[in-house]
Order: C-alpha cells, then sequence, then structure tokens
C-alpha cells in the first residue's frame, strides 16, 4: 500500500538531527522561550521577509490572535464581518468565530480553487473589516483586486499561510512577495502534516506591524506586558522550545522541501492524462508549492476506491465544505456552488516527501487506467 502521508518516513529524511535537537532542549533545562524561540523567529523572518515574527500554540491561534490584536488596538470591533474564502479548512472559519467577529464566506474560482476575487466586492458591506485570503493547498491567493480593495474600503488583509510556507507571488511591488508578506499579517501553521511539520502543534504570526506584533505577542502571554503585569485579558499561546528546536532543523531546509513538492506535482502533471481527470491549476514560478495536489473527477468516490484497489491511499480535502459542517446550521445563504461542486469531486494525492519518483509513477498509471464506473450492464 502506498500511504497518503508517512511522517515517520518524512523526518528520517533528517536523520538523527531532529533527535539530537530534541536532546539538546530536554538536557537545556528551557523549555518555554530561549535560544531556540529566537532562532525560530530569525528563520521565519528570513523566510517570510516579515520583520516581526510571534510564535504560538498552534495555526488557528495565530489566526485568532491577529484578529483579537486587531481589536484590541481598536482596527476591528466585535461583530465585524471578514471576507473568508468558503473553500477552505474550517480552522480559518473558527477564528472569525473565537475572535467575536462574523465571517462572510465567498465562492471559489473553479480554476484556482481559491477565492474568486471577483466576487468579493459584492460581499463588502459597511460592517466589512478585514479579508482573510487563504492559500489553499500552497497555492497563492493574492492578486491586485486585494489591494485595490483595501485602498478603496480601508481594509485589512489577513493571510492564512497555514498550507502555504515558502509560496511565491508574482506580483511585483509589494514588501516581499512571499506567502506572510503580502498582506498586512499572516498566520502559520506546524501541524506535523504541514509542509514545515513539528512533531506536535505549532504557530506563528508574521507582520511588518510592529505595534500589532507587540499586542498579539502580549496577547498570547496572559495579556501580559512584563512580569506580573497584565494589560489584557489574554491567553496562553507558545511554541515551546522542543518544537522550535524540531522546526528549526527543518526550516533552513524549506527550499529543497519546497523544490521536491514542485518536482512530483510537475511529474505527476506530466503523466497523468485521464480526460476524466481535472489536473489543479500550475501557474509555475513557485506560485503553488503543493501542500496538496487536489485533482477532480466527477465519480470521486469510485476513483479513490479504484485506487484504493490499486494499493493507493488518498484524502479529501474536504469532502464537506466548512459552510456545510453541521456546526454552521445551514446559516450561509449565499450561492456557493463551486466550493460544493469541490467538495463533491476533489481528491487529494499523496505528495509528501515519503513518495518515491516509481510510486508517482505508479499512482499515475493507476489514475490513467481509471474508466470511470465503467459500463453499466
Ligand atoms: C491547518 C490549517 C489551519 C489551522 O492550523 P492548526 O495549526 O491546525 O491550528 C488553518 N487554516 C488552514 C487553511 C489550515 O490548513
Amino acid at each position: 500500500m502506498i500511504p497518503f502521508l508517512d511522517l515517520k518516513a518524512v523526518n528520517d529524511r533528517f536523520g538523527d538531527q531532529i533527535s539530537r535537537a530534541i536532546n539538546r532542549v530536554a538536557n537545556s533545562g528551557l523549555y518555554i522561550g530561549g535560544p531556540e524561540l529566537d532562532r525560530f523567529e530569525n528563520l521565519m523572518k528570513k523566510i517570510t521577509g516579515a520583520p516581526e515574527v510571534v510564535p504560538v500554540a498552534n495555526g488557528t491561534d495565530a489566526l485568532t490572535l491577529i484578529l483579537e490584536g486587531l481589536i484590541t488596538l481598536g482596527q476591528l470591533k466585535p461583530g465585524d464581518e471578514i471576507i473568508i474564502p468558503a473553500n477552505t479548512y474550517i480552522a480559518s472559519f473558527i477564528a472569525v468565530w473565537r475572535a467575536g467577529l462574523r465571517p462572510v464566506p465567498v465562492d471559489a474560482d473553479p480554476l484556482t480553487m481559491n477565492i474568486d476575487f471577483s466576487k468579493i466586492e459584492d460581499s463588502i458591506s459597511p460592517a466589512t473589516k478585514a479579508i482573510m485570503t487563504v492559500h489553499l493547498y500552497g497555492l497563492i491567493a493574492f492578486d491586485p483586486i486585494l489591494i485595490d480593495l483595501k485602498n478603496r474600503y480601508g481594509l485589512v488583509i489577513i493571510e492564512d499561510c497555514a498550507q502555504a510556507i515558502g509560496a511565491k507571488s508574482i506580483i511585483k511591488g509589494l514588501c516581499s512577495n512571499v506567502a506572510g508578506g503580502l498582506g498586512d499579517v499572516a498566520a502559520f501553521s506546524f501541524y506535523p502534516t504541514k509542509n514545515i511539520g513539528a512533531l506536535g502543534d505549532g504557530g506563528a504570526v508574521v507582520t511588518g506591524n510592529t505595534q500589532l506584533a507587540k499586542t498579539i505577542r502580549t496577547l498570547a502571554n496572559y495579556g501580559s506586558d512584563r512580569r506580573y503585569h497584565n494589560i489584557y485579558k489574554g491567553v496562553n499561546s507558545r511554541l515551546d522550545a522542543m518544537q522550535a528546536a524540531v522546526l528549526n532543523v527543518k526550516l533552513p531546509c524549506i527550499d529543497e522541501i519546497t523544490m521536491r513538492r514542485i518536482k512530483r506535482a510537475e511529474k505527476y502533471c506530466h503523466l497523468i492524462n485521464n480526460p476524466l481527470i481535472t489536473l489543479p491549476c500550475s501557474p509555475g514560478s513557485g506560485q503553488h508549492i503543493y501542500h496538496q495536489f487536489v485533482i477532480r473527477t466527477q465519480d470521486r468516490d469510485s476513483l479513490r476506491r479504484f485506487l484504493y484497489d490499486n494499493g493507493i491511499e488518498t484524502d479529501c480535502h474536504y469532502n464537506v465544505a466548512a459552510i456545510d459542517q453541521p456546526c454552521c446550521s445551514g446559516e450561509f445563504k449565499g450561492d456557493f456552488n463551486v466550493t460544493r461542486q469541490i467538495a463533491a469531486t476533489c481528491v487529494s494525492l499523496p505528495i509528501g516527501d515519503h513518495l518515491s519518483d516509481g510510486q508517482i509513477g505508479t499512482i499515475a498509471d493507476a489514475i490513467n487506467a481509471f474508466s470511470g464506473s465503467g459500463p453499466i450492464n
């Protein structure tokens, strides 16, 4: 069986560096804060081009703290509306709810599967204060339309970079062209399955806004600006030294890790030629870093079963859209046809660092041999 993802194999690529890093922390007596966190911040600054990095406990906290930080600074207030892609992992929505704000989902573009930029303006109301763009599956979701809307409506642009560390935009004239440096502030996740994964949870906020970074750092540390002095009713959300040490082994290898994923995706695109299959768009120049390689087909369940019977495990991101989850109780009434179509037809192929070249060939051959549900007789 070719597994969808084998995290042990992914981490074994780093030899004994990860266990050495863990031992170093275990023997240091410093488990919260310390030099591993300083090094982590510097590595993230280098990768994103953002001047400020605040390590936090996970990606959902990173997004939530960004919104709570903006509320604390008076740039948002409870009840404000945040534009968000309908096609995203539900954690993007959860952050908006947790901050006491209202998510306003916008349908996906059928080509990119990211937010449809042309549909955002229709969803803007006087209560709209920010756009959370999500670089879903690792594909940059940033367009000059966002900058135009930001300027005309005075919106904050938040990037959810949980799936897009190292992805690059080709839009010129921004402070940085890397995911996390495109908008005003960005969230990253280091959940074990992400392109750069810890051995547990981890996250970070990056921004060029020094005041926002300082506010988020304080909020994440019990609202404490100095020892036993609490200026906000904050939370405890920290990246611990052990996870930072693991990430410090992986982050310097980001370019190779990303390049290997792009190579595997290009190989899939080159080999898969079944007319029943829609391949993900592949804009090149590092704009897509393929956190997931998502193909689409009408008879999705048959394809998954066929591949499974051929020894290939697949996944589905996501088979029920966030807006249709039971917790939403049908509260979102707009037109989400594209998002629902994606949820009904998507299949994620294995794309992780556990795969060999030969296995990619095997998977592509199996997909090319798929003939739908076959003739009915
Ligand atoms: C994983 C993910 C998150 C949440 O990150 P966690 O570290 O799991 O909390 C948020 N948004 C997107 C798009 C994600 O894929």
